[in-house]
């Protein structure tokens, strides 16, 4: 087999359980600093923790087990506290596979090499194939020197070191220190921006076949959780037996669509120009971040069993697969929905080699056509960003906002309103999109205003609210609004694209309500494409979703009541393709199952007919 696929193998064994909220183990539980347990070794050992931690000091030729030098103590020794008694565990049959994570507080040289004579005593427990795996941390050799150590020896890898391939083989899993994500300890919500930078650890680490681990994490259920929600690896904890315990206690997370809100009546579309050949001369494109079949039938019930989106009659399903890991995140969708390229998770329009790639709207505008780009989220966020930048992370959203001036789309509309006019560079995208002629609108309502220049850009925080928060009617009417401006403005067709972006936002809340909400909210806009595309007749509409998100499912409700029962496999996004529906001339190409880089390629090939 070769090395790519192998690591392609792990990368899926490590993220397949995107659900793994829910299958964590103690063989996943890391005893942070263990040597200060009551009962070093043995107390984790007794758990089946998968890893265990040990700081030593080298001193008078002898590795002492402390946390500071003043508290080395005669007898406490590597061999005493951990080699020796895991020796007897393994005589008595009791050895299972076990990571000893050795921190070297003493510099390396020489401590690793006292450390590795001392090893070479216990040749059934460590070396090729043996239960013992030996990570070395803290004072470590260069990492080209790597290679000078036996190859039963494994290294802590950092985030912020560049390694050879030869040097990366030898790295066992990566570590960092939780602050560099966040302060947060657990108390009150974790912020966004914080899981964020948390999931781009965690995919690195991945995406290079690694397990990964962080320190100085608080020892708490809310913490764990979201650890777990992206997929760490190895939880650390000072308490492993209540970590394990946590592990047993966290069940599949149920909730309930209890209020309903008065339903709508959907339009019911005329399907004149459904299905029929003709070159459909403009597009809207409706994604709805994290929408899985799951979460559009939950719309379909609480709104007593109506939808728009139940109306289509050309349907197709679309994997969402992204290159180099199993599970993709919008950024990696988006993308590939945008640009037809499959590319790494937190990749914004590039493909996986980092190459630029035009997006549909770009494509658009090529063809004379324009363009409006909406969210109801933050407008610099991955999946509205893909359509009109080019960053290599997700999380540079000032760059992102920055790269709207350099591929200019007529019409943008959404949250994230500090990403340009309050910026760490001091710089105002407002100011520049003034001078070259946009309006500026800074509420959503302004929209409505009949004198609007040719290209105007809505850049309203209230966009990026939930429904239950105060959104309003942001998405419905900025959609609407656009395609009424668009149809005066736009002589040879135009493209849309419009992201209900809070779908996914509920997905990993689990919570059944908020999904209810953004649905029906996202599904307002469906209907405003459908009136329109029959109005018309050469507009095709297509709706999906860039992925799914928590894993939802149906487990109870009541269609002519308006509640739902739904159940969440997890807290992440899942690998379930999510539906495709079409509508309009054309409709009838996107029946099937499909990758979302064919979704990409049919609407492109359309575009530049
Ligand atoms: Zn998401």
């Amino acid at each position: 087999m070769k090395r790519s696929l192998i690591f392609m193998l792990l990368v899926a064994v490590a993220v397949l359980p995107a659900s793994a909220q829910l299958n964590y183990a103690a063989t996943q539980a890391h005893s942070h600093n263990d040597y200060a347990q009551a009962n070093p070794l043995l107390g984790a050992f007794g758990l089946q923790c998968g890893s265990i931690e040990a700081d030593v000091f080298l001193q008078n030729g002898e590795l002492m087990v402390a946390h500071t030098p003043r508290e080395i103590t005669a007898g406490k020794t590597l061999q005493s506290l951990y080699l020796d008694p895991l020796q007897s565990q393994l005589k008595a049959g009791k050895m299972y596979s076990l990571q000893l994570l050795i921190d070297l507080k003493t510099p390396f040289n020489p401590t690793l090499d006292t450390l590795v004579s001392q090893l070479k005593c216990y040749p059934e427990l460590v070396g090729e194939g043996k239960p013992l795996k030996i990570v070395v941390s803290g004072s470590m050799p260069a990492a080209s020197d790597f290679e000078k150590y036996p190859a039963w020896i494994g290294f802590d890898g950092r985030f912020d070191q560049v390694y050879s391939s030869q040097a990366l083989n030898r790295v066992a899993l990566f570590s960092a220190p939780f602050s560099v994500v966040s302060p947060w300890k657990g108390q009150g919500l974790f912020p966004k921006e914080d899981r964020e930078k948390l999931v781009e650890l965690v995919n690195t680490a991945h995406q290079k076949g690694k397990k990964v681990r962080f320190w100085g994490t608080t020892d708490t259920e809310a913490v764990w959780k979201e650890l777990m929600a992206v997929n760490t690896d190895w939880i650390g904890t000072d308490t492993p037996a209540s970590l394990i315990n946590y592990f047993k206690s966290v069940k599949p997370a149920d909730g309930e669509h209890t209020q309903p809100t008065e339903a709508y009546i959907p339009y019911i579309p005329s399907y004149k120009s459904d299905g029929t050949n003709k070159t459909p001369k403009n597009i809207i494109f409706l994604i709805g971040d994290g929408m899985g079949l799951a979460q559009m039938h939950t719309g379909l019930i609480a709104n007593r069993g109506q939808l728009h989106m139940a109306l289509f009659k050309h349907l197709g399903l679309m994997q969402t697969q992204p290159a180099e890991s199993f599970i993709t995140d919008s950024a990696a969708a988006g993308t590939a929905l945008a640009t037809g390229h499959k590319t790494k998770n937190g990749t914004i329009g590039m493909d996986a080699t980092l190459v630029a790639r035009p997006s549909l709207a770009a494509a658009a505008k090529q063809r004379g056509k324009k363009c409006a780009i909406i969210s109801s989220g933050p407008i610099t966020d991955a999946t509205p960003a893909v359509f009109y930048a080019h960053q290599p992370k997700r999380s540079m959203q000032e760059e992102i906002a920055g790269d709207f001036l350099k591929e200019p789309m007529d019409i943008l509309a959404g949250g994230g309103t500090k990403y340009f006019f309050d910026r760490k560079d001091k710089g105002n995208i407002g100011d520049s999109l003034k001078a070259r002629q946009y309006d500026v609108f800074r509420k959503y309502s302004d929209i409505s205003n009949d004198n609007k220049a040719e290209k105007f850009v809505v850049l309203d925080d209230q966009a990026a609210l939930s429904m239950e928060k105060g959104r309003g009617n942001f998405l419905p009417l900025t959609v609407a609004e656009s395609i009424k401006h668009l149809q005066k403005t736009a002589k040879k067709g135009f493209f849309i694209m419009a992201e209900g972006a809070q779908i996914d936002y509920a997905g990993h809340a689990n919570n059944v309500s908020y999904v209810v909400n953004e649905v029906l909210d996202f599904d307002k806009a469906v209907g405003e494409a459908l009136r329109f595309a029959d109005q018309d007749g050469q507009t095709l509409v297509i709706v999906t979703a860039d992925h799914e998100t928590g894993a939802m499912s149906i487990t109870g409700g009541n269609e002519k009541e308006g509640k739902v029962k739904a159940n969440f496999g997890s807290k992440g996004h899942s690998a379930i393709m999510v539906p495709v529906y079409a509508y309009g001339p054309q409709s009838q190409l996107f029946g099937g199952i499909y990758q979302n880089t064919e979704l990409s390629n049919k609407i492109r090939t359309l575009l530049e007919k």
